[in-house]
């Protein structure tokens, strides 16, 4: 199928790179052409497992093609994917500016049927409102060709974007009734007829579920890292093992295993302006949140609970210490700095006086833009971060070391190398990578997120 994707950030990037290997004619249109230019080159401009292996299969297969030209993308596609960003505007609702400028660019270019597919996370009703802004514009432009829009939000996770793209728990399309919905159903149906040989299903409702599905879901993951992080402070207080209360809980088949970890709270583009937007939909409909708010005031302060422990070991001002970080992206397996954690933590203990190792395997250029962004105003802090070439050189005279992304090879470091490395043997584990244990034997300090101390 003939297929258009708007927008090439994370999710519309895999979305297309995911069509043309199942074997869909896909152009990928975005506006940022140094973007465009490099993917034209054959270079990807995000860290995603799988995904240049993709890219560099399809583009030379000419299944694949990257374009700025906005006419000829809007010609290409008989599907034409949406899958701009939402970021947060000021009041926390989601900004629908770049959604509604990619449905205004194809109606102005659209001169035969076209079915719309909204992939970015919008609020309830936005569907409508894409429909009304395309009849309008044709209407102005006295074109009369039928289209069709539909909801068909995406769940990938960074890290593994392409295996989830690629075999979906679920794929949720929203759809209307009419004559146009009906068509729009047939070519949805054959757009993802390669998942019948997965165990994938489509699951079809009305648009506006559609819609409220993708917040739905992501404020209830939000809400179990609240809830976990909340049990792990209370573990602490008690002196129980929040790792143990885990599988105990995950063990229930009502409750599931899955997100179920204590750590320093959620960050990244999804979960953080998610609940916001949810809490913002709630408001305009009247409707309570109180969970919701509970589920961000608790991640808020949860995020500086490694702060919170050096200033417990070091003193208010941590003026003359020296900190490692590992870890800066907002999770493993991505370069996303998104909300990450490590920018409100690497603020915080530079705010206090702190000078600052850091060291992430692949995050360390979108983390430079970033702090050179959050720092902008303190440029003497700024030049208190010292970007460490590896995981042990962070380490290196430091007299904490904080574990804030939790990628697998930090998991695999000898302790008692990093012992010798680290000027005084303390570790705070902001994702419970490892045993107490483990670090105990090799002398070092270990102190989780709700965890039991060694010893
Ligand atoms: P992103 O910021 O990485 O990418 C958006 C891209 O759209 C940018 O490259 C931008 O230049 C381009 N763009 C903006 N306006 C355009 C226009 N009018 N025409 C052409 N291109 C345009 O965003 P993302 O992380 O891919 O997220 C996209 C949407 O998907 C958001 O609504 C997000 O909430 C949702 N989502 C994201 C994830 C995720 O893990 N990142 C997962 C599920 C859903």
């Amino acid at each position: 199928m003939k297929v258009t994707v708007i927008g090439t950030g994370y999710v519309g990037l895999v979305t297309g790179a995911c069509m043309a290997e199942w074997g869909h004619d896909v152009m990928c249109l975005d506006l940022d052409a140094a973007k465009i230019a490099r993917l034209q080159r054959g270079e990807v401009p995000i860290y995603e497992p799988g995904l240049r292996e993709l890219i560099m299969r399809n583009q030379p297969a000419g299944r694949l093609r990257f374009t700025t030209d906005v006419a000829a993308s809007v010609e290409h596609g008989d599907i034409q994917f949406i899958a701009v960003g939402t970021p947060p505007d000021e009041d926390g609702s989601a900004d629908l500016r770049h959604v509604l400028e990619a449905a205004r660019q194809i109606a102005c270019h659209m001169d035969s049927f076209k079915l719309v597919v909204n992939k970015s996370t919008v609020p309830v009703g936005t569907a409508q409102r894409v429909s009304t802004l395309l009849e309008e514009e044709l209407g102005r432009r006295a074109v009369r060709c039928g289209f069709a829009v539909v909801s068909n939000p995406e769940f990938l996770k960074e890290g593994s974007a392409v295996a989830d793209f690629l075999q979906p728990d679920r794929v949720i399309i929203g759809c209307g009734s009419g004559t146009a919905d009906r068509r729009a159903r047939e070519w949805m149906t054959q757009l993802y007829a390669p998942l019948e040989r997965t165990s994938s299903q489509l699951l079809w409702m009305e648009t506006r579920s559609a819609e409220l599905t993708k917040y739905a879901a992501n404020a209830m993951l939000a809400t179990r890292i609240s809830l976990m992080n909340e049990y792990a402070n209370l573990a602490e207080a008690l002196g129980a093992d929040i790792e143990e209360v885990r599988r105990g809980l995950g063990s229930d088949p009502r409750i599931g295993a899955h997100f179920l970890k204590a750590g320093i709270g959620y960050g990244g583009s999804c979960f953080p302006k998610d609940v916001r937007a949810l809490i913002r939909m709630s408001e305009q409909a009247h409707v309570s949140h109180h969970v919701l708010d509970a589920v961000e005031a608790v991640n808020s302060r949860q995020k500086f609970k490694l702060v919170e422990k050096l200033q417990k070991r070091f003193g208010a001002s941590l003026s003359g210490r020296t900190v490692a970080i590992w870890g800066l992206a907002f999770k493993p397996e991505t370069d996303d700095m998104r909300e990450a954690p490590s920018r409100c933590i690497v603020g915080e203990l530079l705010r206090l006086g702190a000078i600052v190792r850091v060291f992430d395997p692949v995050a360390m250029p979108a983390a430079r833009r970033a702090f050179a962004q959050d720092l902008a105003a303190y440029p003497r802090r700024l030049a208190n971060i010292h970007w460490a070439s590896s995981a042990l050189d962070a380490a290196r005279g430091s007299d904490a070391l904080l574990l804030v992304t939790e990628w697998v090879e930090f998991s695999h470091i000898d302790p008692v190398q990093l012992a010798k490395t680290l000027s005084m043997p303390l570790v705070l584990d902001g994702r419970n990578a490892w045993e107490p244990s483990l670090l105990a034997s090799a002398g070092i300090e270990h102190r989780g997120i709700g965890r039991i101390p060694a010893g």
